[in-house]
């Protein structure tokens, strides 16, 4: 299996939204979810003769915030094409949608995680509509017919494409949660996976490291949930691998996951594949979309996880990584932000609430908002630190027993004896008892491993229930150790 290290996947994905809108984006047909079949339809959506498309100025505010949301280029012009396919589903014998000339391009989504720096182009962002739905599976007598809901037909989505630069199957999950917290962030779709609000289709190829040319693809189309979404691709790489090492070629295609038989199945191949004829939609007039409308848009988005991130770093001074956890939602930042403002430490700040509250909140199975402890609280607690009241370690004892409580970090500390003891000669005690318990240790340090002076620090700090300051324990045993006189 080592050989399998060999080749690098690579993965672009397709991601489908459907807009916020209490209409379709060509006609004034509802989107509620879930009506009764055929109930939300009308001559426009239904593709009869004669019947005009007329669009929504909503759908394109909502893919303009879309566009600028994921960095992209909004182009004041942009037009509608038809894209010719034959399918039951979709009653005009083509889809709407923007081709050549889409509505957003070239934008880009960086962020940092545990596993280092991503960096994510999207190719385009262009709108289109919905197809119906089909129904071949428990509905009257579909052992004999198929059924049809043009419900769907007309909802407005958008088209995000990314440039292929994942590469895995977990980043690709990961991107595509990401990229669904931003859609709900501004508004611009409720992101409901169940109700094919967002629905991805995956491209993936394998290459031997080190080539740049990229190798052929597969598209693994309408995945509606993250774990599909990964476990698809892990399936495509290892299959595309297996293949490769096997001398064989890589078939364009499209397949479809088959979660129960946790494989991806061929749909058609390249040869199969449809030409669009894709051709201007003459109902439909150009999308012209004024600088001043953009301008405005943009200034009514509310700030976004990067930029929050960036603000995290430049105003804070913390690290990229911590910033990132903590810019992952608002209220995560302005929690980490009140805290700063009491402490006046945003370091600490910075590292208690990326360590200590996020460990207590998951062990909750809680998010921030629900956190058992106020800002101004913990704030308290690490002027408390700062001060020298309390040591480092001590100070998530007294964290534990604030937490979901109203106790103050002042009273747990006095009620629980827990003041760092910074007094010289209640140490000296402590620290010589300890190092005539570990006459060993004492004998190894003195050998030359310096490493020692660690374990009998920690042995100090147990004594004391992690209440001794640490620099002056290891101020004393330092003394002590190399005989440079007693204090
Ligand atoms: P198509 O014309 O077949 O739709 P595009 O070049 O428009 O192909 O790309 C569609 C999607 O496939 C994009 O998300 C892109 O990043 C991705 N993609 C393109 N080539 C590859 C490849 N060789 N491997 C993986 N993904 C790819
Ligand atoms: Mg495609
Ligand atoms: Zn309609």
């Amino acid at each position: 299996m080592a050989s399998l290290t060999a080749f690098e996947p690579v993965i672009g994905l397709e991601i489908h939204a459907q807009l916020r809108t209490a209409t379709k984006i060509f006609c004034g047909c509802s989107t509620e979810f879930g009506a009764a079949p055929n109930t939300h339809v009308c001559p426009v959506c239904l593709g009869l003769p004669g019947a005009l498309p007329v669009l929504s100025r909503r759908v394109v505010e909502l893919a303009i915030r879309a566009g600028l949301a994921l960095g992209c280029t909004i182009h004041t012009r942009s037009i509608f094409a038809r894209k010719n396919y034959f399918y039951p589903d979709l009653p005009k014998g083509y889809q709407i949608s923007q081709y050549e000339h889409p509505i957003a391009t070239d934008g880009q989504l960086d962020y940092d995680d545990d596993t280092g720096s991503h960096s994510v182009r999207i190719r385009r962002v262009h709108l289109e509509e919905d197809a119906g739905k089909s129904l071949h599976l428990g509905s009257g007598a579909s052992d004999r017919h198929s059924y049809l809901d043009f419900n769907r037909s007309g909802v407005p989505l958008v088209e995000i494409v990314t440039h292929p630069d994942l590469r895995s199957p977990a980043e690709a999950a990961d991107f595509f949660a990401r990229l669904r917290t931003i859609l709900l962030a501004v508004g611009v779709s409720d992101g409901n996976m169940e109700e094919g609000s967002l629905r991805c289709d995956a491209n993936v190829s394998v290459r031997p490291f080190g080539q740049s040319e990229l190798g052929v693809k597969v598209e693994v189309k309408n995945l509606n949930s993250f774990r599909f979404l990964q476990r698809a691709v892990e399936y495509e790489i290892a299959r595309q691998t297996e293949r490769c090492l096997a001398g064989d070629r890589i078939v364009q295609e499209s397949r479809q996951w088959d979660e129960a038989a946790g494989r991806t199945v061929s749909m058609r191949s390249k040869e199969e594949a449809h030409d669009y004829r894709y051709f201007p939609d003459p109902d439909l007039p150009p999308v012209d979309v004024s600088e001043a409308w953009i301008a405005v848009v943009r200034s009514r988005l509310p700030e976004l996880p990067d930029a929050r991130r960036q603000r995290l770093v430049q105003d804070y001074g913390l690290a990229p990584a911590d910033a990132g956890q903590i810019a992952e939602t608002p209220s995560m930042t302005r929690f980490f932000e009140a805290t700063v403002a009491v402490s006046g430490n945003a370091r600490a700040a910075g590292n208690w609430v990326t360590g200590e509250v996020t460990r207590r909140l998951k062990h909750d199975g809680r998010d921030i908002d629900a956190v058992g402890v106020t800002p101004e609280a913990l704030g308290r607690l690490l002027v408390m630190i700062d001060d020298g009241h309390v040591s480092a370690s001590a100070a998530k004892d007294v964290f534990e027993l604030m937490y979901g409580t109203d106790r103050e970090a002042g009273d747990v500390i006095r009620a629980e004896g827990l003041t760092q003891i910074g007094d010289v000669d209640e140490l000296h005690e402590i620290v010589a008892r300890v190092l005539q318990e570990h006459q060993d240790a004492v004998a190894r340090f003195r050998a030359g491993n310096e490493g020692t002076l660690r374990f009998l620090v920690g042995q100090v700090m147990r004594a004391t229930r992690g209440r001794a300051n640490p620099k002056l324990v290891n101020d004393l045993l330092r003394r002590e150790l190399t005989g440079a006189g007693t204090v």
